[in-house]
């Protein structure tokens, strides 16, 4: 099963690759979570990546592409694994077919989260994050027990740089010039699976694990 979950940031598709990950096994490929990782370890992507994230703008389709066809190879996604954040470029759709094709794979659907821009920014702007471990929190839907402080393993929780209101808004930006054009895209392919994301995770993960398994 290979699955794209697409949507704007906020939407919560990374959440739900989470659950698909504990519950079927299928590995959950985050480009956001690769470049915060890279980041994060000072390696060449993530010196290249860092300004980009920063800002709220897209990582150059070459570098991008460039890590997922590395960890397509890697022996987990054998059975496959859900795309989460990528692509989101036409250029990047392009590329992930012939990666795909040359794997003799193809892709089983493509998820779209939709939810309205006010609630992204609501998500979003009130979402804490682990350091550490990387558990998620939200200041007023899921408050940690003590405030700026994570429940699972006691550091810090930090607000994402790109989840201040100005960056939020530019991601929604480019979620809509850049990216948006992937939903016809996808619909052409026929493989388009529209999810009405804004009901609590629970019900989305109800959903989504109906429209993966038709
Ligand atoms: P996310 O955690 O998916 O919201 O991604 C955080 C940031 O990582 C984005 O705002 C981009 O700067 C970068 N990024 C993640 N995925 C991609 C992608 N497919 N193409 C380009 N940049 C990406």
């Amino acid at each position: 099963m290979i699955s794209i979950f697409l949507g704007a940031p906020g939407t919560g598709k990374g959440t739900q690759a989470k659950r698909f990950v504990q519950s079927r096994g299928w590995p959950q490929l985050s480009t956001g979570d690769m470049f915060r990782e890279a980041i994060k370890n000072e390696t060449p992507v993530g010196k290249e990546a860092k300004h980009y994230l920063d800002n709220g703008e897209l990582v150059p389709d070459e570098v991008t592409v460039g890590i997922v066809r590395d960890r397509v190879k890697r022996d987990d996604c054998q059975n496959g694994f859900i795309l989460d954040g990528f692509p989101r470029t036409i250029a990047q759709a392009e590329a992930l077919k012939i990666l795909l094709t040359d794997m003799n794979r193809s892709l089983d659907s493509v998820v779209l989260f939709e939810v309205p821009d006010e609630q992204i920014v609501k998500r979003l702007s009130g979402r804490r994050v682990c350091q550490s471990c990387g558990a998620v929190f939200h200041v007023e839907f899921s408050p940690s027990k003590k405030e700026g402080v994570c429940d699972a393993c006691g550091s810090q929780l930090i607000q994402r740089k790109d989840d201040q209101v100005d960056v939020i808004a530019k991601r929604l930006e480019v979620y809509k010039k850049q990216t948006s054009p992937l939903i016809d895209f996808y619909k052409k392919e026929g493989l388009l699976r529209i999810v009405d994301a804004s009901k609590s995770a629970d019900a989305v993960y109800e959903e989504v694990s109906k429209v993966l398994q038709s």
